[in-house]
Formats: structure tokens, C-alpha cells, sequence
């Protein structure tokens, strides 16, 4: 135990797996990659071994860099924390977000500093990183 008291981070911390790292490595810089697969030039997201679309394993990463948009294409509004750490975020905003330059790709993820009557189908958002420690960051969504 060090003197230094630091405030904890309540929710669980998305895991890294051999699939998903240069997602959750380029989030931690503040940053979008999406997979992409170079034989049918679909994104594949979320991440995975092998193309959602055609199966096939070549795919590539693609850095989006930080400034994505979108518009919300889907949400709902949870008013009861269904996982730890969430009871101070409620009602928390979660949404389906299809974004600005990449339609096919959609996003899920929480959007902040948003109450459910600034949301509806359509509305436009911004991406913004949560910092949850010293080496990590998880993207969610702010009303742009
Ligand atoms: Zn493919």
C-alpha cells in the first residue's frame, strides 16, 4: 500500500485478446483502429480471428485516427447497473453508432455527459476516450 490515494475504477476493464489488442492498443492512445479485410474490403467490427463477411483471415488494421463522428443509429437507456461500477452513471445512455465516414462500421458504447431526452435516432456524436488508469482507455461517445 503506498500513502498516495487513488480513486479505483470500478467497472471491468475490457480484456485483451490476440483478436481484439490493436483495437484496445490504439484506444489506450486515444485512437480508432478497425480491422479490415483486404480480400472483400469490408471492416469487421468488433474484431475478430477472420472476416465476418467472407471468412477469409486476411485482414489488415486500419488507423482511424481521433477524430471520429457518427450518428446515433440505435440506443437504449439503462436505468438499473446490470455490472459493477455503474450505479453513479444512471440513467447512462447506451448506444448504436454508425459512423460519419465508415457507415458500414457501427460502435457501441456508452454516451456521456447525456441525458436520454438529448438523444434520439440520428443524433450526432463525437468520439471521446475514458481514461480508466494509467495505461488505459475505453471509446465512448459524446453529443458533438
Ligand atoms: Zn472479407
Amino acid at each position: 500500500m503506498t500513502e498516495e490515494t487513488k480513486v479505483q475504477y470500478a467497472k471491468p476493464i475490457p480484456l485483451k485478446t490476440i483478436d481484439n489488442a490493436p483495437y484496445w492498443d490504439a484506444a489506450d492512445q486515444h485512437e480508432l483502429n478497425l480491422q479490415k479485410c483486404t480480400d472483400c474490403g469490408h471492416y469487421a467490427h468488433p474484431p475478430g480471428p477472420a472476416c465476418a463477411h467472407c471468412g477469409s483471415e486476411n485482414v489488415v488494421w486500419e488507423n482511424q485516427g481521433s477524430s471520429i463522428e457518427g450518428t446515433v443509429y440505435s440506443y437504449v437507456v439503462s436505468y438499473r447497473p446490470f455490472l459493477p461500477g455503474f450505479e453513479e452513471d444512471l440513467p447512462l445512455v447506451i448506444a448504436v453508432v454508425e459512423l460519419a465516414h465508415i457507415p458500414e462500421v457501427k460502435i457501441i458504447a456508452n454516451i456521456l455527459n447525456a441525458t436520454p431526452d438529448q438523444v434520439d435516432i440520428g443524433t450526432s456524436v463525437k468520439m471521446v476516450w475514458e481514461k480508466i488508469n494509467d495505461e488505459r482507455a475505453i471509446p465512448q461517445w459524446e453529443l458533438a
